[in-house]
């Protein structure tokens, strides 16, 4: 009898584990987003702006619906672009739970954590100096290079060692043609292009509708082959390298302690884990002026 009941825990425990919906973590940017063409629809007080807002939030509603035709799942979406607060969250699928706006110190990787089966980078661009790279930056415009353990990386990149370290994949990236050949020279992974960059500010299009049935396409893809996903690999401690466009911020970080000095506007610094040191990269680009 002991054995039976036994049995049956161990059964009803698996098939439990199995019926466990999917956790799906989506960082949305909006440079890369499908149909946003020029810089003023990114930014606030700028022409077409709304419009751009409602194709950020088209772009995630179309990953989402393709992810719940597959099956049950919890989806968290981290409006990562900017003060953090460009989705139309009342037009969101109502089936996922959104982090909206700043100050976070994760970021576009606040909500991530050990317990998530994958993440998708939605609307993303290419790292600072990037040549027809469309709105090429990292961070902000005072960034002009990021290393982590010795490799470049943007936003993409800095975001998928976050994950990686937590054991997480990224299995869907897109963006402007640039970022999806950049991120794919660092791991391989499913990308969708919505437009090709001509020069840092103006692109050829691809039109929306068609973006949305690539992404759904893609999404899909990504999901049923979850099982040969496999995160980056990531060193800690994690050796960070900044490049400043000034030496007045160098100046500044050299009040951290450890903080190493590599020449004039760049600086180094061993951080314990890569949670630590996106943390502190944060900090160094975003918070620290004078
Ligand atoms: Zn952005």
């Amino acid at each position: 009898m002991k054995r039976l009941t036994l049995l049956l825990f161990l059964v009803s425990t698996l098939s439990f584990a199995q019926q466990q919906p999917l956790k799906i973590f989506i960082s949305v940017d909006m440079e890369g987003i499908g149909g946003i063409g020029s810089p003023k629809m990114t930014s606030g007080n700028g022409k077409d702006y709304g419009l751009g807002r409602q194709l950020m939030t088209d772009e995630v509603n179309a990953v989402v619906s393709a992810i719940f035709e597959l099956g049950d799942a919890y989806i968290l979406v981290n409006d990562s672009h900017g003060d953090m607060q460009n989705l139309l969250h009342t037009k969101l699928d109502p089936r996922v739970e959104y982090v909206q706006s700043n100050i976070k110190p994760l970021g576009m990787v606040q909500g991530l954590d050990d317990t998530f089966d994958a993440v998708i980078f939605i609307g993303y661009h290419t790292r600072a100096g990037t040549p027809n790279g469309f709105l090429a930056h990292t961070g902000s415009g005072s960034v002009k290079g990021l290393w982590i353990n010795g490799k470049e990386v943007g936003e993409g990149g800095l975001n998928a060692h976050f994950a990686g370290a937590l054991g997480v994949p990224v299995v869907l990236a897109a963006g402007d043609l640039a970022f999806t050949k950049q991120i794919q020279e660092l791991f391989p992974v499913r990308t969708v292009s919505t437009k090709e960059s001509i020069g840092s500010s103006a692109a050829k299009m691809t039109h929306p509708s068609k973006v949305h049935e690539m992404l759904k396409e893609q999404t899909k893809a990504a999901m049923q082959d979850l099982s040969n996903a496999k995160p980056i690999e990531v060193g800690e401690p994690t050796t960070l390298k900044m490049k400043f466009s000034s030496t007045t911020r160098a100046d500044i970080l050299m009040s951290i302690p450890e903080m190493k000095r590599i020449d004039g506007t760049t600086v180094e610094y061993i951080a314990k884990s890569m949670d630590a040191a996106y943390r502190l990269i944060r900090v160094m680009y975003k918070y620290i002026s004078w």
